[in-house]
């Protein structure tokens, strides 16, 4: 198994810059997979964030893959900087927890019907899968209700795929609930408890998708 981050340009919150990241695995048996898709949605999002996106087929370029090359998308959740260019992927399973995909429906925004609109199919799942004796999706509630992290089994021990379940390792390394950004926990006991999970997994690595 391999593991590539891709740069996936930035985004502006009051006045913080935040990378965007995704990140590839190439499994052995199930091809290429990735993880969150970076930014995208309607206009008025995109300017509102100060949105300076990279596509998502320049940053595989940079480890010579394509979008048509991917098999499996894994998205950690549907806020629009995570699934933004899910419709460059509709070849490719796209797979979200169903209670993920029942929240944007109730709480329903601009992003809900952009995506509706794109009339990409997800595979709806329903708690933790394992997709390949070293590589599963775990539930990590909190940042949103549905949200998912990925775990895989590499030479260097456990990896994390954390989404937004701690924007950065300052984060993850001190949770502390009154320092938190905006927007970290929807559900602050949901939140600790999904970051006391991984912990528990002591990972040789975490990969973030807002850390420098
Ligand atoms: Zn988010």
């Amino acid at each position: 198994m391999e593991i590539k981050r891709l740069d996936l340009g930035h985004l502006v919150v009051m006045t913080h810059q935040w990378p965007v990241h995704g990140y590839v695995i190439l499994h052995d048996q199930l091809g290429v997979i990735l993880v969150d898709t970076g930014c995208g949605g309607p206009d008025e999002l995109l300017r509102y964030f100060h949105v300076v996106n990279r596509t998502v087929a320049d940053a595989l370029a940079d480890h010579g893959l394509a979008p048509i090359d991917v098999t499996t998308v894994i998205n950690t959740h549907l806020h629009f900087d995570h699934c933004g260019q899910n419709p460059a992927f509709k070849h490719a399973r796209l797979m979200v927890q169903r209670e993920e995909h029942e929240r944007i429906f109730r709480e329903r925004d601009e992003v809900t019907d952009w995506i509706e609109a794109s009339d990409t199919q997800f595979e709806l799942i329903d708690g933790d899968v394992t997709l390949a004796a070293d590589l599963r999706i775990a539930t990590t509630p909190g940042h949103t209700s549905g949200h998912q992290s990925v775990i895989a089994t590499t030479e260097l021990g456990t990896e994390l795929f954390i989404g937004d379940a701690a924007y950065t390792r300052a984060i993850w390394n001190h949770p502390d609930m009154a320092k938190l950004p905006d927007g970290q926990a929807a559900d602050a006991d949901a939140w600790h408890d999904s970051l006391t999970n991984l912990k528990i997994l002591a990972p040789a690595e975490v990969h973030f998708c807002h850390d420098g």
